[in-house]
């Protein structure tokens, strides 16, 4: 907690000058997010550093796994539910990013199933990724090493987010109008690299300029 507090202090004194305009336009005129960032709880995945975004940038969610459950699942799955909701519908985000990440806690989990009787919550949030499990068996038998089976479950797991997205009247509806774009990332957390799934090869490539904008899975053919 001294380490948030100390934090706190920090970005007060030295940091703070330099947003605080932007903070108050904000304040005044409400926020404006261009994107929604649906990626994983995990600590060392930051939405904001690695796009290099600022305040008012980025609707965020952060749940176990970055996973986008489908719209008629129920129950503890509601809060990302509602933020895909408020995001598309209400905010009118022109993106929407399903970011995965390697060693990913909560893939490794979907690939070796642990006991995880004591933990219901996360046992049955998990298990709404059951689809991305069955393709990894179907599809990636043949990986030995744990880490890469993790990857393809990371890999498999944001494809199978931007399916569940489109079960949602809202991002449906915006597809359809050509307003909103899907994106599948995955971030390797070693070299801080960021891939986007390229439809047209089936291959996660690494994005590395603006152009790469035209691997999105929402705008109608032109
Ligand atoms: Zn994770």
């Amino acid at each position: 907690m001294q380490e948030l507090i100390a934090g706190i202090h920090k970005f007060r004194s030295e940091e703070f000058g330099q947003y605080k305009a932007l903070f108050q336009r904000l304040a005044e005129e409400g926020q404006n997010p261009h994107t929604l960032f649906i990626t994983c709880s995990d600590s060392r995945v930051l939405a904001e550093l690695i796009t290099q975004s600022k305040p008012g940038d980025l609707f965020v969610v952060k749940n176990v796994g970055n996973i986008v459950p489908p719209s008629t699942a129920t129950g503890s799955t509601n809060s990302t539910a509602a933020a895909i909701e408020f995001a598309v519908e209400v905010l009118g985000v022109q993106d929407v990013v399903v970011c995965g990440h390697s060693q990913c806690g909560a893939m490794k989990a979907l690939v070796t199933t642990p006991d995880l009787s004591s933990m219901p919550h996360l046992e049955g949030w998990l298990s709404l990724a059951t689809p991305v499990r069955d393709a990894v068996l179907l599809r990636y038998s043949h990986l030995t090493d744990l880490d890469q089976q993790v990857t393809a479950a990371a890999e498999e797991n944001v494809l199978f987010g931007l399916e569940s997205l489109k079960t949602y009247p809202a991002v449906r509806r915006r597809i359809e109008e050509g307003t909103l774009r899907l994106h599948a990332w995955f971030f390797k957390i070693a070299t801080a690299e960021l891939f986007a799934y390229e439809p047209t090869t089936h291959k996660f490539v690494p994005l590395v300029g603006p152009k790469q904008l035209r691997f999105d899975f929402g705008h109608k053919p032109e």
